[in-house]
């Protein structure tokens, strides 16, 4: 029997990275899932992916109907869709700095929203949400994108202090630097920062999409039945170490 047979699972963002990564697994253990993402996929993934902005005003309506149309319920959603602009605060617009809250914080919380009827029906729904090691830390260049991120983690304990009640969990994860669409250009073009970040990992490497796809499944796992609230740092030990 497959650990997510007959498990009825939501991911944002499924075109590239650990979005994909992390719906391929749960296709891989047996999930019904369902995706979506801005862009176009690559190849066919398998599984059905709506082309959408999760920022869009109608997209957590569209979601919650297709999910219950497709699936006939949800047990987990992952909130995986993310951007990581770079540019100093002082040069940040207005509308920069909306545009990260919107589509990493906003959209965590109206995809939420609108999927709790569903994960209250569920037998163990469970919430996942993806955040960075930004929910911890800063690096210059990054606030508006530390800022959301800090912005999650408070959501999803918030979330979680709420939803206990109705048996569901939330979650998050602090990826630590992930080889991605979001980092694979600078990580190629400059070897100062691919180094940086290998250095400040024990393990020595980078992450793979699908190193946090498996703690995503974990937290998403009736193993993680008493987990709620938590923080789960998927970084090679980065922050551990000064
Ligand atoms: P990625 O760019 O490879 O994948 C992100 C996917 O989300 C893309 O397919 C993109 O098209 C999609 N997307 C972006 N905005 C969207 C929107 N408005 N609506 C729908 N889809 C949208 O990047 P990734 O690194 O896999 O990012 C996934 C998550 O992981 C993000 O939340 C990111 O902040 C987080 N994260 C990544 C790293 C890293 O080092 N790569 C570290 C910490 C956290």
């Amino acid at each position: 029997m497959k650990r997510f047979a007959g498990c009825r699972v939501l991911v944002t963002g499924v075109a590239d990275g650990i979005g994909q990564a992390t719906a391929a697994a749960f296709l891989a253990e047996g999930a019904r899932v369902l995706g979506c993402d801005l862009q176009p996929l690559a190849a066919d993934p398998g599984y059905e992916v709506l082309p959408l902005d999760v920022a869009a005003a109608d997209a957590p309506g569209r979601l919650a109907q297709r999910v219950a149309e497709a699936l006939g319920g949800l047990d987990v959603l992952v909130n995986n869709a993310g951007i990581c602009p770079v540019a100093p605060l002082a040069e940040t617009t207005d509308e920069d700095w909306d545009r990260v809250q919107e589509v990493n914080l906003r959209a965590v919380f109206r995809l939420c929203r609108a999927l709790y009827p569903l994960l209250c029906a569920s037998a163990a729904g469970r919430v996942v949400n993806i955040a960075s090691v930004s929910a911890r830390f800063a690096n210059a260049g990054m606030g508006a994108y530390t800022a959301s991120k800090h912005g999650v983690a408070g959501l999803s304990k918030s979330l979680a202090a709420e939803w206990g009640a109705d048996g569901i969990t939330v979650n998050y994860v602090l990826p630590g630097a992930i080889v991605t669409g979001i980092t694979r250009e600078l990580r190629d073009a400059d070897p100062a920062f691919r180094e940086f970040w290998e250095n400040k990992s024990p393990l020595g490497r980078w992450g793979q999409p699908e190193d946090v796809a498996r703690g995503i499944l974990f937290l998403a796992s009736r193993d993680a039945d008493f987990v709620t609230g938590h923080g789960l740092a998927i970084d090679g030990g980065a922050m551990a170490v000064s």
